[in-house]
């Protein structure tokens, strides 16, 4: 779809998304997306749940974001972790970069695990803190050179305890990260002329590999961003750089992500935005997400974790919630869903599993 189409149709969505992560296997220009809203006169705020289980549309595009191991025996357990997240064959699984103390050779080498060990393409984050631009540049050629074509281009935060941005590094905003992928991408693009049939002279330009990147969108504002008009904007500047794509953090309200969507989609943004969901499944875990996220607490889901006794019930609740959330968010317009999988692979599948989206967990 270009600039100036129309939203489409939900199944139209769907092929879009789709035919974004095509794009990239086929190393075509990815197309331009629009978001699509919530059809008109939908009522958002129903569930088309058939007796009481989440559904999903056949079909709805998912992904998965993984995080670098943080000691021995999370680094045994991931190959499994991404084997079994792959054979659902998610749009991309996401691998995180320097969040929560991982370094870079570990984000690394999670990344280069899933190039060689699934067809499932990944999407690499990258973050520009503390980078020169030349440590930048180096660092996104390695993400190239391992085979990443598809990136997460987040600006990252100061180490904790710096009271000023210094420590950001040369990179003062994802947009610059953007157009810093996609400089380098085209470095190494070679030029090529297409013969033109029928014309034994010309030659056309060929066109270029391209990758896709996604950056980071915040449907209830930055942490520290002055007002929403100033996220729209930084959404605006992140898509001049070249982003195609936007994944959230973490909300709870769904209609939080439908007033978003519709504010950028007004204000001129038009590639996707894919909400984030992370099943919640013990009291303890919400509150640290709330914490990162600054989001405000989801009573329900709170109350029913606090009075829940068991594990097994607080994980069972921690699903259904994430299955109808999500069902929710795709009946009103959302182009997916991406699942924050807390490396625990057994629980976002049985998210899809509720939704409809796979038959049953695959088996260890
Ligand atoms: P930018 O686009 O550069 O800016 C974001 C917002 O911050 C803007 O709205 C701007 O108004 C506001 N802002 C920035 N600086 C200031 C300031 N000084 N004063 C006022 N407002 C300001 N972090 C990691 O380290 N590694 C990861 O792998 C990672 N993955 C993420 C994945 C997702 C989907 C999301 C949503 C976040 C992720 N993050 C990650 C966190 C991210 O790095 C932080 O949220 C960061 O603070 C903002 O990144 P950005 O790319 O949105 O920044």
């Amino acid at each position: 779809m270009g600039a100036t189409a129309e939203p489409g149709t939900r199944p139209q969505i769907v092929r879009e998304v789709r035919s974004a992560t095509a794009a990239v296997r086929t190393c075509e220009a990815p197309a331009v997306f629009a978001f699509a809203p919530p059809d008109e006169g939908a009522d958002v705020s129903a569930s088309p749940s058939i007796d009481g289980i989440a559904t999903c549309p056949a079909g709805t595009p998912f992904s998965f974001e993984v995080y670098p191991p943080r000691n021995e025996a999370a680094a045994r357990s991931l190959p499994e972790t991404i084997r079994l997240l792959a054979s659902v064959r998610p749009e991309f699984i996401s691998v995180t970069y320097g969040a929560g103390g991982s370094s870079h050779a570990s984000s690394l080498d999670v990344v280069t695990n899933i190039v060689r060990n699934t067809e499932v393409p990944v999407m690499a984050h990258l973050t520009c803190v503390g980078s020169s631009h030349e440590q930048a540049a180096q660092m996104i050629r390695e993400f190239l050179d391992a085979g990443v074509r598809q990136f997460l281009a987040v600006r990252g935060d100061p180490p904790e305890g710096s009271a000023s941005d210094a420590a950001l590094g040369d990179l003062r905003s994802s947009a610059e990260l953007v157009q810093l992928i996609h400089r380098i991408q085209a470095e190494r693009a070679p030029y090529r002329e297409i013969p033109v049939p029928g014309l034994p002279h010309a030659s056309a330009v060929g066109r270029r590999e391209r990758v896709t990147i996604a950056v980071a969108a915040f449907p209830n504002g930055h942490p520290r961003s002055h007002s929403l008009e100033q996220d729209v904007d930084t959404l605006l500047a992140k898509q001049a750089a070249g982003a195609n794509l936007a994944i959230t953090q973490l909300f709870f309200h769904a209609e939080d992500y439908f007033a978003f969507a519709q504010r950028v989609r007004d204000a001129g943004v038009l590639f996707p935005i894919l909400p984030g969901i992370m099943p919640v499944t013990s009291p303890a875990r919400l509150k640290r997400m709330l914490e990162l996220s600054g989001e405000d607490l989801p009573s329900d889901l709170g109350i029913r974790l606090e009075v829940e006794p068991t594990d097994e019930g607080r994980r069972e609740i921690g699903i259904d919630h994430a299955a109808r959330f999500a069902e929710r968010l795709v009946a009103g317009g959302a182009p997916g869903i991406h699942l924050y999988t807390f490396n625990q692979p057994h629980t976002a599948l049985a998210v899809l599993e509720r939704c409809g989206l796979i038959d049953a967990v695959p088996t260890s």
